[in-house]
């Protein structure tokens, strides 16, 4: 394991959060909004493809087959703009950006649920209609027309990497794997190595069940899958959406790269190979009409999904001083900042604010 700065031994933390993906870096971010002290224990990108550090880091706000709004999007936006902005300060660098969303109707059945969906103000507000039939200036085929939106995209494995290189600087991350066995979890404090907290947080995405106090929480992890191809100059500074994306990107070096997804596997119902999910993901890629790049590589990793597609966050019950933030499933992105926010103002003293209603998982979910 790489040597980190000298670990704060001593010290007394208010959280220490396990797991550094999305859900363990906003809850940072939040902590250190709030001037909460807090440390955080990951293995570090060494240790294989968190959901984090390969999601394409989109946020759409009209989505999946019925084109539909999403969840909480006019609340989550604002929070989420706002909030990758202040990191951004305190990085000195750029990961957030918006762009262009265009959502090709490629067949009738696609533009009548636009039509009736449209009627419904928060979709009109968010789109506007072009009219079919319509070749778009990037050769993109859109029979039936297509929807523009505004979207934005966050470079999540470069921002989860300056993140990370901050807080391991500040002497705040340790690169490791947290074993449930080696925590103490006691009414009055917990402890993990010599480090001691007034709270752990659970921040391991889908690995979520290789600890022993959620085993009875119903998980529906999705595998998914993205393509980086050789870049395509025709596309533009936009997300071309039909079922299947193209986004035009920048790679871990910093190289152009088209990025194309995404592919939703449910882990319990089996999942392709990869050279079969891939071929999946090439077939929708090609109804979009463009002529696709080479593939330079494949990557493959677990989104995080609770029953329900449920956030959940708060102390986890019956377990003293332990507390949970997951289940964000493809929405990282934008949920993240919200429910980590929230999760920070329940674990402040001064303030103790309720967990979200949304994230508060009914006994019987247990
Ligand atoms: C192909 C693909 C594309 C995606 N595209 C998008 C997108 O465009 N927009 C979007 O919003 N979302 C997208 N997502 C979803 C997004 O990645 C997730 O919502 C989000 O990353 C989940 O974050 P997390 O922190 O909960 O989990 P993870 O990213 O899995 O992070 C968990 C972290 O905990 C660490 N960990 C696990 N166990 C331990 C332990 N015992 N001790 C210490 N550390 C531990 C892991 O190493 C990891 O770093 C995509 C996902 C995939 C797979």
């Amino acid at each position: 394991m790489p040597a980190g700065p000298a670990p704060q031994v001593d010290a007394r933390v208010d959280v220490l959060i396990v797991g550094q993906g999305l859900a363990g870096s906003c809850l940072g971010w939040a902590l250190e909004e709030r001037g909460l002290s807090f440390h955080l224990v990951d293995p570090g990108p060494a240790a294989g493809p968190a959901s984090s550090r390969l999601a394409a880091g989109l946020v759409t706000p009209l989505t999946g087959p019925r084109l539909t709004v999403n969840w909480r999007l006019e609340q989550l936006v604002p929070v989420a703009d706002a909030f990758y902005r202040r990191t951004e300060a305190g990085l000195g660098a750029t990961f957030w950006r918006s762009l262009e969303i265009v959502r090709l109707l490629l067949d009738p059945g696609l533009r009548a649920i636009w039509d009736k969906r449209s009627r419904q103000a928060a979709a009109a507000r968010v789109s506007r209609v072009l009219p079919g039939p319509l070749v778009n200036p990037e050769g993109a085929a859109a029979p039936h027309g297509a929807l523009v939106m505004p979207g934005w995209q966050l470079d999540c494995p470069g921002w989860l990497e300056a993140s990370r290189r901050r807080w391991q600087q500040a002497g705040r991350l340790t690169e490791a794997m947290v074993d449930p066995a080696d925590l103490d979890l006691r009414d009055d404090g917990a402890a993990w190595r010599g480090h001691r907290a007034t709270t752990v947080v659970w921040c391991t995405g889908a690995a979520l069940q290789a600890a022993p106090w959620f085993s009875a929480v119903t998980c529906r992890h999705q595998v998914g899958d993205v393509l980086l191809l050789e870049p395509m100059p025709a596309l533009g500074d936009r997300v071309i959406n039909g079922g299947a994306w193209l986004l035009a990107d920048r790679d871990a070096t910093g190289q152009p790269v088209v990025r194309a997804g995404a592919t939703y596997f449910e882990t319990a119902r089996g999942v392709p190979s990869p050279p079969e999910a891939r071929a999946q993901l090439l077939a929708r890629l090609a109804r979009l009409g463009l002529e696709l790049s080479a593939v330079r590589q494949q990557q493959r990793a677990v989104r995080p999904v609770i029953a329900g597609m449920k956030v959940v966050s708060g102390p986890v019950p019956g377990v003293p001083r332990l507390a949970w933030l997951n289940g964000f499933g493809s929405k990282g992105v934008l949920k993240a900042p919200h429910f980590a926010r929230n999760l920070a103002a329940h674990l402040d003293s001064r303030q103790r604010a309720a967990i979200d209603p949304d994230a508060v998982l009914p006994e019987h979910g247990w």
